[in-house]
């Protein structure tokens, strides 16, 4: 497929030594060429693949020059959109980079939407969608394991796995029309009956074991949303500067965050934690003291991970014990603070409010027990996980809808099996298990549904 030739700059907008404007299409190597200026009468139009140019920017129509750059040439289909692309390296000031823009988008290129680089990499084939995704997912990645969990996606191994399982029903579903145009044998309904019955718990149980991970694939991907909650003044700002201050802050920029919602990133031993901010904490307090624990549980329900902070200096308060309640059955830490001071807390009754959780005693003042507080939090989480990379994960919420929605379908397959339905319906439903599985790696996806999955893309990607 031909398409016009895009423009972007493709290195962050800021200063650095060097910044990318990349362009890709049909025209991408003689727009180049018009506005190059090299070594002697060297034109870019006859030079090999794969090879980088160093020379001038000169604009034809004023005779400036404009910029001293180093020019890349890779001609399609061996480059990121398969089409041919050019790569100019300049100088990174914000100035330079949109000089060298305009230059480029001057003499024919089209500025570029976000992602539709990756966009025409997926077009031209290159690429399948869950692949693009990927290409998003690395760039927003907030720790190793996540990068780790992109590349593998990106690498095709998502899609892998997909296309087996596809393959696998578009087996069965043949298989069944010849059983039924061909019946050689008197039982084929009850043959064609067990063919259904034994693929449709192989494809539950692969999409299970896919699911599965899907579950750690989003933390590692969105963060460990927790909340520190605890009476006024037992230490929990001072527990959230520790963790920020100790552990590498990660990127903040999350789209949709209100200013009024303050959220940290913060990175512990490999676990993103997300920690939601102080003013959610004052407001569960409130919450728990006023109106009750039942309001609180609710705030409370979407946080992967509580810590539970508590005074080792005061008696258990009536309001520590209304925290224990509004906690119940989530994953919680208990954090014994203030240790330095002389215990007056009942741990007694800490061990009975809860039985099961991890206890942790800390003094924040000293700046003792973050070490065991990071060992609980990260061994909480990969406590019988399989580390990153021996896994497929899916962290794609779209990829986790359709595995549960072709999940689903797979079911209703096995319960009119299970019933006796005639053969063309359970047919039915495994067509669509197949054409759902189809739209994770996009095939069988609408255009619109394109659009708006490239359009979340940074420029110039
Ligand atoms: P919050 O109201 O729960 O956010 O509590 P803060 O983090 O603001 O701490 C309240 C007070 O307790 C501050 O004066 C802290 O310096 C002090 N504090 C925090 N942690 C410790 C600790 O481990 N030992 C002692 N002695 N004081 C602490």
């Amino acid at each position: 497929m031909e398409y016009d030739t895009i423009a972007a700059v493709s290195t962050p907008m800021g200063e650095g030594a060097i910044a990318i404007v990349r362009l890709s299409g049909e025209e991408a190597v003689s727009i180049a060429d018009k506005i190059y200026k090299g070594p002697g009468s060297k034109r870019l139009a006859g030079v090999e693949s794969h090879t980088i140019h160093y020379g001038h920017l000169r604009d034809p129509k004023t005779g400036n020059t404009v910029e001293e750059v180093m020019i890349s040439i890779m001609k399609g289909p061996k480059t990121f959109t398969r089409e041919d692309v050019v790569e100019i390296n300049c100088h990174g000031g914000i100035v330079s980079v949109n000089r060298v823009l305009q230059l480029v988008l001057s003499q024919g290129a089209r500025l570029a939407e976000p992602g539709e680089f990756t966009k025409r990499a997926f077009l031209n084939g290159r690429i399948d969608l869950s692949q693009a995704e990927a290409v998003m997912d690395l760039i927003r990645a907030k720790t190793d394991k996540a990068m780790n969990v992109a590349l593998g996606q990106m690498e095709g191994r998502l899609s892998q796995l997909i296309r087996k399982l596809r393959q696998e029903i578009l087996e069965t579903l043949a298989q069944v029309e010849v059983n039924i145009d061909y019946p050689e044998y008197d039982d084929v309904e009850e043959m064609t009956h067990r063919l259904f019955m034994e693929k449709a718990h192989f494809v539950r149980g692969e999409i299970k074991k896919i699911l599965r991970t899907s579950e750690q694939g989003k933390i590692l991907r969105e963060g460990l949303s927790t909340v520190i909650i605890g009476r006024p003044n037992v230490g929990k700002s001072s527990l959230l500067n520790s963790l920020v201050h100790e552990n590498k802050a990660i990127v903040t920029d999350i789209p949709g965050t209100t200013r009024d919602v303050i959220e940290e990133y913060v990175n512990v031993r490999g676990v993103p934690l997300r920690l939601l901010d102080t003013a959610g904490i004052r407001e569960t307090e409130d919450i728990v003291e006023r109106i009750g624990v039942e309001r609180s549980r609710a705030v409370l329900k979407d946080a992967d991970l509580i810590l539970l902070v508590l005074n080792n200096s005061d008696e258990l308060s009536e309001e520590d014990e209304l925290l224990f309640q509004a906690v119940e059955g989530m994953d919680v830490i208990i954090i014994i603070n203030k240790t330095d001071l002389p215990r007056k807390i009942n741990i007694e009754r800490v061990k009975q409010l809860a039985p099961t959780q991890r206890m942790v005693s800390t003094s924040l003042l000293e700046d003792e027990g973050i070490d065991e507080l990071e060992e609980a939090i990260s061994s909480l989480f990969f406590e019988g996980a399989i580390e990153a990379g021996d896994l497929t994960y899916v962290s794609n919420s779209r990829h986790i809808a359709l595995l549960g929605q072709a999940l689903q379908a797979i079911e209703d397959s096995i319960d009119a099996i299970e019933s006796g339905t005639p053969v063309d319906l359970v047919q039915i439903d495994f067509t669509k298990a197949w054409e759902l599985l189809g739209e994770i790696i996009g095939e069988s996806v609408h255009e619109s549904l394109i659009d708006q999955l490239f359009s979340q893309f940074c420029l110039g990607k």
